[in-house]
């Protein structure tokens, strides 16, 4: 399973929510993800990143891995952190991103069940830029015009050098 790099147009999607769970097709999609995000290697997957408009992602911020379905931010903290953040669809760059501090998701676990995330730290960072990607947002989407600018022509030097 491939990860699509900016700009492929499937990362501009918006998914769809989940609608039936404890399928051979959703558990082979987690496990697909999950093996893509760990030989890359990364602390989040969201499911538009390997093509699948599906509200799915996957996370291990070295606590086991973990799937979300349908995951939304429930609440959020007007506190704000601000720091550089990579994304494996944008390789080689990093781009300063204002998050809440701290938010509650949530989701559904991939047998339908509830599942509810209290989550601050690097946690809410990895929640808030996984399920952008599930509205078809890139962490350059959330940067101010400069910075889009100037985060993208360092994308496209990497990219020309890699490629
Ligand atoms: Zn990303």
């Amino acid at each position: 399973m491939q990860i699509l790099t900016h700009p492929s147009p499937a990362l501009k999607q918006h998914a769809q929510e989940v609608e039936r769970f404890s399928d051979r097709e959703l558990k082979s999609l987690v496990t697909a993800m999950a093996r893509a995000m760990y030989d890359a290697p990364g602390v989040g997957l969201a499911a538009t990143q390997v093509g699948v408009l599906r509200r799915v992602l996957v996370y291990d911020i070295d606590e086991g891995l973990v799937a979300l379905c349908n995951p939304r931010i429930v609440s959020a903290s007007e506190e704000t952190t601000l720091s550089e953040e990579g994304c494996l669809s944008l390789p080689g760059i990093e781009v300063p991103v204002e998050r809440a501090a701290s938010v509650t998701c949530e989701a559904s676990d991939i047998d339908g069940g509830p599942v509810t995330i209290e989550a601050d730290g690097l946690l809410a960072r990895v929640l808030q830029h996984e399920i952008d990607h599930l509205d078809g947002m890139l962490i350059i989407d959330r940067a101010t015009p400069e910075e889009r600018r100037a985060a993208i022509r360092r994308y496209n030097e990497v990219a020309h050098q890699l490629g």
